[in-house]
């Protein structure tokens, strides 16, 4: 079985190899730096197996694949009530860094970065000025719950962090626009530098797949057997994920590939299929939309090929 799983990765990743289309982002030099060439894939199925071909021990940073698990991790800790009083789940056709929220000025939902800055904003006490050792405290709580969906130790990239820090004028922008609204009840500096902080934490394709399995399996990790999100929160950052992942090409997405994902600048795509398998791709060429070119048409491959989409009716 193991080398039947083995050969058909094979087959798919050098069919999906020859594909140079798209660009690395180069909006920080690290990014700008990376080995273009670089593609990974890992499949972790629901007793912890992990299926894994090419680089897929190469650490990149998760970028905006990080805000399903913040969003989780508020969720968590804060309730519903609370989270969706502040951030829609609705999703909003357009760019992830664009300055927009709903009538009742919430971002739309907590894939795009007004969301995603929002929800790290909720981890923070409500204060104005925010010690940097409380940053700091959060933060290594953040890290730790990611850590325990991937079922090892997870560390922060720090010259992308920096650069992201440094580099960072619209999200600042999106930050204060919500300030002014007064909807951030937190400092928005100390907000700003959690989001950072978060997008530079380095992941491979296998801790994706872990990370994926785990939330495609209700919260628990399949490597550890360890609970660290509950139920509801799986089938909420499932649902987000559906609809508003892949940033302005989630329609395409889920009409053709049909599963739950987030996509991040960095080059990394997490999909899952609920009950079953988490999927971490990487190749850091994107398209227009940011997104991973051979990371999309590797899930293609898996989801026409194994039939994996969630609407398959054959
Ligand atoms: N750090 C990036 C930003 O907020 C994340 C972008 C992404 O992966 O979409 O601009």
């Amino acid at each position: 079985m193991t080398s039947l799983v083995d050969g058909y990765l094979s087959h798919i990743t050098s069919a999906c190899a020859a594909d140079l289309s798209g660009a690395v982002a180069d909006y920080i030099p690290e990014l700008a730096q990376v080995d273009p060439e670089g593609y990974g894939l890992s499949l972790c199925v629901h007793d912890g197996h992990i299926y894994s071909r090419g680089d897929s021990s190469v650490e990149f940073t998760i970028q905006s694949i990080s805000k399903p698990l913040t969003y989780a991790l508020a969720l968590s800790r804060l309730g519903y009530v609370q989270v969706d009083t502040k951030i829609g789940v609705e999703p909003s056709g357009e760019a992830f860094n664009e300055i927009s929220v709903d009538d009742r000025l919430r971002p739309k939902n907590p894939m795009i970065n007004a969301g995603a800055i929002l929800t790290a904003s909720m981890l923070l006490p409500p204060v104005r000025d925010v010690a940097p050792q409380t940053v700091d405290e959060i933060f290594d709580e953040l890290v730790a719950f990611y850590s325990a969906c991937a079922g090892r130790q997870l560390s922060l990239d720090p010259a992308v962090y920096g650069s992201e820090a440094a580099t960072g004028a619209r999200n600042r922008a999106i930050a204060y626009m919500l300030d002014s609204f007064g909807v951030i009840d937190t400092d928005p500096e100390a907000a700003l530098d959690l989001y950072y902080r978060q997008c530079s934490l380095r992941v491979t394709t296998d801790d994706l797949a872990v990370i994926g399995c785990t939330i495609a399996n209700g919260g628990v990790n399949p490597r550890t057997g360890r609970q660290v999100l509950n139920q509801e929160v799986a089938q909420r950052v499932l649902s987000v994920m559906t609809t508003c992942g892949m940033y302005d090409g989630a329609g395409d997405w889920v009409s053709s590939v049909g599963l739950p994902a987030k996509s991040g600048v960095g080059g990394g795509i997490l999909a899952i299929l609920p009950g079953q398998l988490g999927i971490g791709v990487y190749s850091p060429r994107l398209d227009r939309h940011g997104n991973s070119v051979r990371g999309i048409d590797t899930c293609r491959h898996l989801s026409t090929d194994l039939g994996l989409h969630m609407f398959n009716l054959t």
